[in-house]
């Protein structure tokens, strides 16, 4: 059958049925007057069902609107997930440094819009100083707080860096700020994602993190405190940073071939990692330096650190915040090659004083205050901890007493304690070249003396020899000579009289 007719037949079946019930066209003028209750509700109902109907359609189309949303962002998700990498830097580990200088040398900081604003003199190469950039802002210091996300090109790639926890801290001086962040006072946390399918390429950037907070930190010692008061939150050990010029070795004044022979010996342990593995013992080493103090034990320890580009992590038992499982998580915590220092160790062991007398020498009146105990670390606790050190590569572990008797010999033994280093009161020899350490002779080459044009070498001896041998701590002459920084005739001259006032006190 043609179409035409085909479509005529159709139409003859279903125009009359329809028409009927198709209301008459009416004129304007009809409407009023024909306003009957049926035209009402056939009215009402044809503006209903339009009414549903564009809620249907609306419905629809919000529906609609809405699954692409979300297929956007399920899209977007399965992009960011396989075209980008994230990682998170928490403030406490050491890795945290390292990110905080790589965004301030990437400059992603001048894009921020938000800083936490610190007073602050400290000398830390990679805080966003204003003084480089107005004297009027001197020492003042600006944390970027990263609220918003931000991005910056790395290598040809776009990395975004975002922060949340505490703003402050982890990379000063003046250790983390005693009140909490902007956001909170937990652990601030960095995290920076890379946006590409290498998986190296984050890798990279971290290392390259690394290599620059050693190189910038080459002039100096980078030395990890355990402040306990001072917890960014749980799981956070090392909480403050200090960078400290490094100090050569030849300042420290010690009887003849001492430092030598201790530099030599931490360096051959770092150099034969392979023999330790193949003998099976494990690769730890530890070191004792004991003696009176003001020295030089720690000044030792600062400038072997140096020496070996070792970060020291240094804490000490006197705390009442540290314990056995603290010490733990904090030893635990330490790199690869890092200096686990602990101070005074003596402190974790009760002295025959303290048997005898467990007030610590207050005789013990009816309801007179019992001191507390010294540490609240066991011996127990401690060797876990030293003979852990050794579970963990390449760790040195120095520790320092001004009482080696106090100390169990548990803790002496070989494979706790490898090497025992002995510190004594100022020799005549020492204070010889301490005196020359102050008044180098290049810099003091002859002095116009009263009596006699002298060499500073001369008035060296003069020094020395007016120096009771083993009475003074090389601290104790190191203060006296402060006094007389461009005086030497005068130091070597006066040295007997202040020995004299000081026997007399
Ligand atoms: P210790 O750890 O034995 O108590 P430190 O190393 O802390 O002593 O020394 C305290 C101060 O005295 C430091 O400023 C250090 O420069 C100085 N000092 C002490 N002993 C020596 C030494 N043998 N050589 C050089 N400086 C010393």
């Amino acid at each position: 059958m043609p179409l035409h007719s085909l479509l005529d037949q159709i139409r003859g079946r279903t125009t009359p049925r329809l028409r009927p019930e198709q209301p008459p066209p009416k004129a304007p003028g009809h409407v009023a007057s024909s306003l009957g209750l049926s035209s009402i509700g056939s009215t009402f109902s044809q503006l209903s069902q339009s009414y549903i109907g564009s809620s249907i359609k609306l419905l629809l189309l919000g529906s609609l609107i809405e699954t692409g949303r979300r297929a956007f962002c399920w899209l977007i998700d399965r992009f960011g997930v396989r075209y980008s990498t994230t990682v998170r830097f928490t403030q406490g580990d050491p890795s945290y440094e390292w990110i905080v200088l790589f965004l301030t040398q990437e400059n992603v900081w001048r894009r921020s819009r938000e800083f936490v604003v610190s007073a602050s003199n400290s000398r830390r190469k990679w805080a966003v100083r204003a003084s480089s950039d107005a004297t009027v802002k001197a020492n003042a210091e600006y944390v970027p707080t990263y609220k918003t996300p931000q991005l910056f090109r790395w290598r040809g790639y776009w990395v975004e860096v975002k922060r949340s926890g505490n703003v402050g801290g982890g990379d000063v001086d003046v250790g983390p700020y005693p009140y909490p962040g902007p956001y909170g006072g937990e652990a601030g946390s960095i995290y920076i994602t890379v946006y590409t399918l290498d998986m190296n390429v984050l890798s990279d950037l971290v290392e390259d993190a690394r290599l620059r907070y050693l190189e910038v930190n080459r002039p100096n010692v980078v030395i990890h405190l355990s402040d306990s008061q001072n917890h960014y939150g749980p799981g956070q050990t090392w909480t403050t940073v200090k960078h400290k010029i490094r100090r050569p070795l030849s300042s420290i004044i010690l009887p003849p071939g001492v430092i030598d022979t201790l530099v030599q010996d931490a360096q051959e342990f770092l150099n034969t990692e392979n023999w330790y593995i193949e003998a099976g013992i494990p690769h730890r080493r530890g070191y004792l330096l004991h003696g009176p103090p003001g020295t030089g034990k720690t000044s030792t320890i600062y400038a072997l650190a140096g020496a070996l580009n070792l970060e020291i992590y240094s804490l000490s038992l006197a705390s009442h915040a540290v314990d056995d499982s603290f010490l733990q998580r904090a030893a635990s915590s330490i790199p690869k090659h890092g200096l686990l220092l602990i101070e005074d160790i003596d402190c974790a062991f009760a002295s025959r004083d303290d048997d005898i007398y467990p007030n610590h020498g207050i005789p013990h009146l009816p309801g007179a205050h019992i001191p507390a105990p010294r540490s609240k670390v066991t011996l127990s606790g401690l060797l876990n901890v030293i003979d852990g050190v050794g579970s963990e590569e390449g760790k040195l572990f120095f520790a320092t007493t001004n009482h080696i008797d106090r100390l169990d010999a548990a803790l002496l033994r070989p494979g706790r304690i490898d090497r025992k280093v002995a510190y004594g009161l100022t020799t005549p020899a020492q204070a010889h070249a301490l005196f020359l350490r102050f008044f180098p002779v290049a810099r003091f080459p002859v002095f116009a003396d009263p009596e006699k044009a002298t060499g500073v070498d001369a008035l060296a001896a003069a020094f020395a020899a007016g120096v009771p041998e083993e009475l003074f701590s090389t601290a104790e002459l190191q203060g006296f000579l402060q006094g007389y920084k461009t005086r030497p005739v005068e130091a070597a001259h006066g040295v007997s009289a202040w020995v004299e006032a000081e026997l007399a006190e």
